[in-house]
């Protein structure tokens, strides 16, 4: 019997044990509940994002998840939000939010992107030139935080074998190449083949070139890797290297040599030749004989006259029969004038530095000229030199010590080609 009453006794204690512990266990969940609430402050962005709060439990949103939208003439960031689904009360925080000059501060050609939650909250908001740099707004925990921002995106590399058929354009074109990435292989290659004359049906090319894609879009073409191009007999390639002696990007022969020359073919696009180097000529302004000691390029007044080559102003202004003349040193031994000019780059001074292919003036008839046109003259060790035939000297090859890491690297690039190429026949 005592047993008994001892063990009812147990039996209740740990039924009230029981009972009290659900109790408190309810009882501190209701309270939990009941006693949260914001914390009321009197900063009118905070309310706005209490107010942000709500909506999302409303219902969802049906508009399109992502807009990408071009800036236009006269838009500004708020218009464009407001013409694109986003609620006043997400522009009236954004403008509120600190950075947010950096975010209006939009140009033309730009793109705004707009990304929503399915509650038709605009998440983020990134306003980008290229697609991959650009101001970023971010919307997370009820408030909108404004910084720069860096996308990473993924490199996507993609393989073409093209024959030429009609044109190295279009043949490239019906491959799926893009635009950007065949004028890169015309400059590549342009530095050995002549892509208007020495081009013709059944040449080819394989070629590696990345595009670059951020979450499944594209977001731009990228360089060319690799390429090989096969006219007649010949054979070109071209290797994409990165020196980290001189902190350059350049393309080599798979024999390490720049496939770049010192110096462009012509100092003027679109031009053709009105007269040639010739020592016994009878000159047009003076009728007498006197030595042609350059060649003439016939252009239209004010067309882009580019320097060959890198180097340094040595002359600049008006000389005589040369009229408006500029005079570039090369290097010890090379330099080229370029006379008749209708005009200067106003940046150029003596002793300026230019770069290869830099608008250096433009194209007029200056000095003793008969019509519009650029002289143009070589001179190696202050000799003139007929700069036609002259044997330009080549750009820089890979520097020795990095030698070695190229041409492994190369290795892999030309069997890279290889593979693919193979691939490539195997599937038509
Ligand atoms: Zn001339």
């Amino acid at each position: 019997m005592k047993n008994l009453i001892l063990d009812i006794k147990y039996y209740l204690l740990f039924l009230i044990f029981v009972l009290a512990a659900f109790f408190l266990y309810l009882n501190f969940g209701i309270n939990f509940d009941k006693n949260y609430a914001p914390e009321i402050v009197a900063d009118a962005a905070f309310r706005d994002q209490i107010i942000l709060n709500e909506v999302k439990d409303e219902k969802i949103f049906e508009g399109s998840l992502s807009k990408k939208i071009k800036v236009d003439k006269n838009d500004t960031l708020i218009k464009i939000l407001g013409s694109n689904e986003v609620e006043s009360k997400f522009i009236k925080a954004l403008i509120k939010t600190k950075g947010s000059e950096k975010l209006a501060n939009i140009k033309t050609g730009d793109f705004i992107e707009i990304s929503f939650s399915e509650k038709k909250i605009p998440e983020e908001i990134f306003v980008t030139r290229n697609g991959l740099k650009g101001i970023l707004a971010e919307f997370e925990n009820n408030t909108y935080t404004i910084k720069n921002h860096e996308r990473i995106p993924e490199v996507i590399e993609r393989f073409a074998s093209v024959t030429i058929n009609e044109s190295l354009y279009q043949s490239a074109l019906k491959e799926g190449m893009p635009d950007s990435v065949i004028m890169d292989l015309v400059f590549i290659f342009g530095w050995d083949i002549d892509f208007v004359f020495d081009i013709r049906s059944g040449d080819s090319f394989e070629i590696l070139y990345e595009e670059y894609f951020y979450k499944g879009e594209k977001i731009k073409n990228g360089d060319i890797k690799a390429a090989r191009f096969k006219r007649g007999k010949k054979v070109f390639s071209a290797i994409r290297f990165f020196s980290k002696a001189s902190q350059t990007k350049e393309y080599f022969s798979t024999r390490g040599e720049n496939v770049k020359k010192a110096f462009l073919r012509t100092p003027v696009e679109f031009s053709y030749i009105s007269s040639h180097y010739n020592l016994n000529r009878k000159h047009p302004v003076l009728n007498k004989i006197r030595a042609h000691t350059g060649v003439d390029y016939a252009a239209p007044t004010g067309t882009p006259v580019r320097s060959t080559s890198s180097g340094t102003v040595s002359f600049i202004g008006n000389k005589g029969g040369y009229g408006k003349l500029i005079e570039i040193k090369h290097s010890e031994d090379y330099s080229t004038r370029y006379a008749h000019l209708s005009k200067f780059s106003p940046r150029l001074n003596n002793g300026s530095k230019v770069e290869q292919g830099e608008t250096i003036g433009y194209v007029g008839q200056t000095g003793l000229a008969t019509g519009p046109h650029l002289h143009y003259e070589f001179r190696v060790s202050g000799n003139h030199t007929n700069p036609l035939t002259v044997k330009l000297p080549d750009a820089k090859p890979i520097p020795e010590v990095e030698k070695q890491e190229f041409l492994n690297h190369a290795i892999k690039m030309i069997n890279r080609l290889d593979e693919l190429f193979l691939k490539f026949y195997a599937q038509t």
